[in-house]
């Protein structure tokens, strides 16, 4: 264990494990390494700590190590976080399925919403009238069922985003499919996001890149890497 003050806490305590200040720096390194391969600048890509699962404690670690992003995927589990949380500097990201009906609550912490997949959350989000930020989830399966909107009407809800002054838009965000080298699914993502840029020229975000394949969305031009398990360890079973 090591011990540090984190200075924006009125002399709170945090006691870090060895073990997940090793792993930040570690995941923190390949993506130094990433960018190097690509030619980029490591300050072009945002590191989203996603902390699903985890308790509010090992957000305050990693709030001392230096992570200012963190990413949660259920509203009923990240409100008492965020709570609980308020007086740290850390920019909340939403990365789930986000009901209508939870949307005013969700941005009463979180400004950006990487998972919109539909023109009705699009109106939802804008009934509240909080500025926000979003990402528009994009498909990359064969499968319908699957999370995302399609390819084929991203550029319709993409129009949703810009008729409503409260809701910037960032850009895309897709999860790499099972079956496909995740490498090959962020190219096509790429070029979503370029197809997106003729109609929303500031929509130049890529959210993209977790765990297992954060290097190949660095490759491909990702913007902002949602990573779980590889900074916080074996994530505990569903609350
Ligand atoms: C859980 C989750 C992640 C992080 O997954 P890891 O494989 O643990 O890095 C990223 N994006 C979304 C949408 C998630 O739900």
């Amino acid at each position: 264990m090591t011990t540090s003050t984190s200075p924006n806490s009125c002399a709170e305590i945090v006691t870090i494990p060895v073990d997940l200040a090793e792993r930040v720096e570690s995941v923190l390194g390949r993506v130094a390494d990433a960018c190097r391969d690509a030619a980029r600048r490591p300050d072009e890509v945002t590191v989203i700590a996603v902390t699903k699962f985890h308790s509010a404690s090992l957000i305050r670690q990693l709030h001392a190590l230096g992570i200012r992003n963190v990413g949660e995927n259920r509203h009923q589990d990240a409100a008492p976080k965020a709570a609980e949380l308020a007086h740290l500097d850390l920019t909340w990201h939403f990365v789930g399925q986000l009901q209508s009906n939870k949307t005013r609550a969700v941005l009463s912490y979180a400004r950006i919403i990487h998972s919109v997949d539909r023109p009705s959350l699009v109106r939802a989000l804008a009934r509240t009238e909080e500025p926000c930020e979003v990402f528009l989830e994009v498909n990359l399966t064969d499968d319908p069922g699957r999370g995302g909107v399609e390819p084929d009407a991203l550029d319709a809800l993409a129009e949703a985003v810009l008729a409503e002054s409260s809701i910037r838009l960032a850009g895309v965000m897709a999860v790499a499919p099972l079956d496909e080298s995740p490498r090959s699914a962020f190219a096509r993502l790429r070029l979503l996001s370029e197809r997106l840029q003729r109609i929303a020229p500031e929509a130049t975000a890529i959210s993209a890149g977790m765990s297992g394949d954060f290097p190949d969305a660095i490759a491909e031009g990702a913007t902002h890497l949602r990573i779980g398990t590889a900074i916080t360890g074996k994530r505990p079973a569903a609350p």
